[in-house]
C-alpha cells in the first residue's frame, strides 16, 4: 500500500488510522532517514490507540510506554550499537507482549525483529515539495 501526503498532519493522520486497527502484539518497523516523520506518523498513530500524552522521541532510552486502548511501546533503535543492548532492556518482553510495538530504525537490529514485524518506509522526493511524503507499506 502506498500513500502520498503533502504535510505533517496528513501522516499523522494516516499514522492515526493504522492506529486504530492496531491488534495487540502487533509491531511496526518505522524506516526512513532522519527527519522524514517517524515520529510524526507515531504521534498519530498514538493518537489512534486513544493516547493523548505527549510524544517523544525515545532516542536516549531507546523505548518509551504509553497506555492507551493498548499499551504502545515506542523504540528508537538510532543509537543502539548492538543487539545486546536490547537485551538489556527485556526488549522480548515488548515485542512479545500485550501492547503494540512501533520501532524507529528497526534495520539497525535485524537480527531482533520478528518475521511478523510490519514494515512502514517514509521517503522524500524532493522534487515534489519540501512537505511531500511518500509512506509504503508492506
Ligand atoms: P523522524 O522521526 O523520521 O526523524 P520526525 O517525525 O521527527 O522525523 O520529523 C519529521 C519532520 O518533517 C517534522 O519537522 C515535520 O514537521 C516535517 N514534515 C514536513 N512534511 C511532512 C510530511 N508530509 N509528513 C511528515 N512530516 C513532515
Ligand atoms: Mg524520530
Amino acid at each position: 500500500m502506498v500513500f502520498e501526503t503533502f504535510s505533517p498532519q496528513e501522516t499523522e493522520a494516516i499514522g492515526e488510522n493504522i492506529g486504530k486497527n492496531a491488534n495487540k502484539g502487533d509491531i511496526y518497523c518505522l524506516e526512513g532517514d532522519l527527519g522524514t516523520g517517524k515520529t510524526v506518523f507515531t504521534k498519530g498513530f498514538a493518537k489512534g490507540l486513544d493516547i493523548h500524552e505527549h510524544i517523544t522521541s525515545p532516542t536516549f532510552n531507546i523505548v518509551n510506554e504509553y497506555y492507551g486502548r493498548l499499551p504502545m511501546y515506542h523504540f528508537d533503535m538510532y543509537r543502539i550499537s548492538c543487539v545486546e543492548e536490547l537485551d538489556d532492556i527485556g526488549y522480548e518482553e515488548y515485542f512479545f507482549g500485550e501492547g503494540v510495538c512501533l520501532v524507529e530504525w528497526a534495520s539497525l537490529v535485524m537480527e531482533a525483529i520478528p518475521s511478523n514485524a510490519k514494515w512502514i518506509r517514509i521517503e522524500k522526493d524532493l522534487e515534489k515539495g519540501l512537505d511531500y511524503r511518500k509512506i509504503t507499506i508492506d
